[in-house]
């Protein structure tokens, strides 16, 4: 089942050798960035030294053990991860879960995580790796496994740990029982107290390259060319994030670009206003977003008209792209700087900025190149 995991051969080769020689550590890091794959892959491993099946199929998938794993039911398997908090005791040292709220937030979290892992989820409240989470892992440590070979911990975004957590969780890492394996991952290793990064063998994960989330957005998605090379880019290497836009279509944020770009290209101020009303409040912010991302490609394909046509995104588009690129041929020596003043707007959206002005920015900032 490693091979469902895409972009990440290090990391599978790593894991796959510890299985073949038996070789299993007490405790890994998976660090790498978000959306590529570290949560699936602790799972299939934690599946893998627990298979019924031959060792060259492992994990199969389909075997009692497996599809326990699955369905996050093993009694030798725990997941733990950061969830809101509502006082100190309200988890019991078995797990007992005593806030009715945050019951409801814990199993819909796991249920997600079950059905439609690259879903975001969002919690209610801040969130946190909590010390009743860590006390119910040390209680559930000392006893033996129960039916596989080995009890599996998979503590996720290990990072969010608060101090007493994470002090807690080290005297767990110093002396664990010979039958247990701790994965914790994280996008944020340095984040974690050095105690306990050197504790642990560290796996790392590597953004999926473009290629990869175009191939497998063609192949298991049966999305167009041009839609997956549009996805690939806007996703940035995190492939849950490829996946969300398949789910949701970008079309309309599409659309609106090139609605954008049809009033930027007629100089429409008047029509630009009322483009610019939509963007009023703070909700239409991840809106805006999209849109921006779409830009830096638009950005990319007039730098490639001339000489890489292949490279092209937008190739239904092309007559926009040719009138763009008349207005001011000088590409390469702007297209630099207007990739780095979108890439800044990303940045200030994300701190919160009106998107109003972000999007008047925008228009005044392409004006003065394409029309100045
Ligand atoms: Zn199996």
């Amino acid at each position: 089942m490693f091979e469902k995991i895409k972009g990440q051969e290090k990391a599978i080769s790593i894991l796959k050798n510890a299985i073949e020689t038996d070789k299993i550590a007490h405790s890994y890091l998976f660090y790498g960035p978000d959306g590529v794959g570290k949560f699936t892959t602790a799972l299939y491993f934690g599946m893998a030294i627990n298979c019924h099946s031959t060792l060259e199929k492992r994990p199969c998938g389909i075997c009692p053990s497996c599809k326990k794993f699955l369905s996050f039911s093993h009694p030798d398997f725990l997941f733990v991860f950061p969830f809101p908090k509502e006082k100190d005791k309200d988890i019991s040292i078995e797990g007992e879960i005593k806030v009715e709220k945050i019951l409801q937030e814990y199993e819909s979290y796991i249920e997600n995580k079950i059905k439609t892992p690259w879903k975001e989820f969002h919690f209610t409240k801040n969130i946190g790796i909590r010390i009743a989470s860590i006390r119910m892992l040390e209680n559930r440590i000392k006893l033996s496994p129960n039916e596989g070979n080995y009890k599996v911990y998979i503590i996720e975004n290990a990072e969010t740990m608060g101090i007493q957590a994470a002090n807690a969780f080290l005297k767990t890492l110093e002396e664990p029982p010979t039958d247990t394996v701790l994965i914790l991952t994280t996008s944020k290793p340095n984040s974690l107290l050095p105690t306990i990064l050197s504790r642990c063998q560290q796996v790392p994960f590597l953004p999926v390259s473009r290629k990869i989330i175009e191939k497998e957005l063609e192949e298991n998605k049966f999305l167009e060319n041009i839609e997956a090379k549009m996805f690939a880019r806007i996703a940035h290497g995190n492939m849950e994030k490829a996946l969300q836009l398949v789910e949701k279509g970008t079309t309309a944020s599409r659309e609106e670009t090139i609605e954008f770009l049809n009033i930027l290209i007629a100089q429409d101020d008047l029509r630009f206003i009322d483009f610019a009303n939509r963007y009023k409040t703070s909700k239409t912010q991840s809106q805006l977003m999209e849109i921006i991302s779409h830009l830096i490609i638009w950005i990319s394909d007039i730098s490639y008209f001339k000489n890489f046509p292949s490279e092209i995104v937008n190739l239904d588009k092309t007559d926009m792209l040719e009138t763009l690129y008349h207005q001011n041929p000088n590409i390469d020596e702007y297209a630099p700087k207007i990739l780095e003043f979108l890439e800044l707007m990303l940045k200030k959206l994300a701190g919160h900025v009106n998107p109003q002005l972000i999007i008047i920015g925008i228009y005044n900032k392409l004006s003065e190149i394409f029309f100045g």
